[in-house]
């Protein structure tokens, strides 16, 4: 069986980098300045046995702070119409902004099963940034390190059972 993962969320949450751990490559370009993976890129990716195609998506940030750019709107709902299965990144670091309620509004209207990952969660040590993530009502959040390779087998599992 394939199926295609699209990895999604507003800027500098850590897409690219986990596009990058999940293909095992550095494919994507990873940067500070949000935003800068300006096109969507695709590739084959795997955890463990189970193999998948994945999207990387982008955009850049050129509406007003907590509002979805036009062009990120488009390139993130290509992918998803594309994809079987959404992963939601937002930024447990930072705690749940306007821009990811944006996001998870649009992706609770749609009819793809959405992981919500809270992601830069190295060592578990962001406990709050996780129970905020509630609020999103994308059900409960897997923490992961995308920078550092940890919660890949919770996810794993979250995978398996939405498909
Ligand atoms: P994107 O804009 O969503 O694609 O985000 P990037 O993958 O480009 O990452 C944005 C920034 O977050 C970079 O500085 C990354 O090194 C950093 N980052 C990504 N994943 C993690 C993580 O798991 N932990 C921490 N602490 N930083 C991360
Ligand atoms: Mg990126």
């Amino acid at each position: 069986m394939t199926f295609t993962i699209a990895v999604v969320g507003r800027p500098n949450v850590g897409k690219s980098t986990l596009f990058n751990r999940l293909v095992g490559k550095k494919i994507a370009i990873v940067d500070d300045t949000p935003g800068v993976t300006r096109d969507r890129r695709e590739a084959q990716g795997s955890i463990a046995d189970l193999e998948f195609r994945v999207f990387d998506t982008a955009g850049l940030e050129e509406g007003e702070p907590g509002s979805l750019s036009d062009r990120m709107r488009r390139q993130t709902q290509q992918a998803l119409n594309e994809a079987d299965i959404a992963l939601m990144l937002y930024d447990a670091r930072a705690g749940v902004t306007p821009m990811d309620e944006h996001f998870a509004q649009w992706l609770r209207r749609g009819d793809k099963p959405v992981i919500l990952v809270a992601n830069k969660c190295e060592g578990n040590a962001i406990v709050d940034g996780i129970y905020e993530a509630y609020t999103l009502g994308l059900g409960e959040p897997i923490g992961l390190s995308a920078e550092h390779g940890e919660g890949l087998a919770e996810l794993y599992r979250a995978i398996v059972e939405s498909l």
